[in-house]
């Protein structure tokens, strides 16, 4: 992996363990299957619910007017300030669902281009 430190898959594991395997900005479970808001995408619910009558998992009843198409949700590691990978300092690392590390990443060259900071590249997918 270019740019990472030899003992990412390491380090990446514990982040996402010291987040209890959640994103750190909306707590979606990693693995889960969920359904966002349509226009609050930070707001999710699970695709399956337990039945408070039977205790068994069933379909939850998400209308499609408000809740986009389920995804999967796959945690990621981020570098929150220095965007340098060698930085896996704990305060510059956090774990977010592909939604939050899409808009980390497009919040963060949106502010580059606004402050005429040098484009750096983004964050990196790295599972
Ligand atoms: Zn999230």
């Amino acid at each position: 992996m270019d740019g990472y430190p030899n003992d990412w898959p390491e380090i990446r594991a514990r982040v996402i363990s010291a987040a209890q395997d959640r994103c750190e900005f909306c707590s979606v479970r990693n693995g889960e299957e969920v359904r966002r808001h349509r226009y609050i995408k930070s707001l999710w619910r699970p695709v399956r619910e337990i039945d408070r009558h039977t205790g068994d998992m069933v379909a939850a009843y998400l209308p499609d007017t408000a809740w986009a198409p389920s995804i999967k949700v796959a945690l990621n590691v981020a570098h929150l300030f220095n965007e340098n990978k060698l930085d896996c300092d704990g305060a510059n690392l956090v774990a977010l669902c592909q939604y939050h590390h899409l808009s980390l990443d497009a919040r963060r060259r949106r502010h580059q281009k606004a402050t005429g900071q040098t484009a750096t590249p983004s964050v990196e997918d790295k599972g």
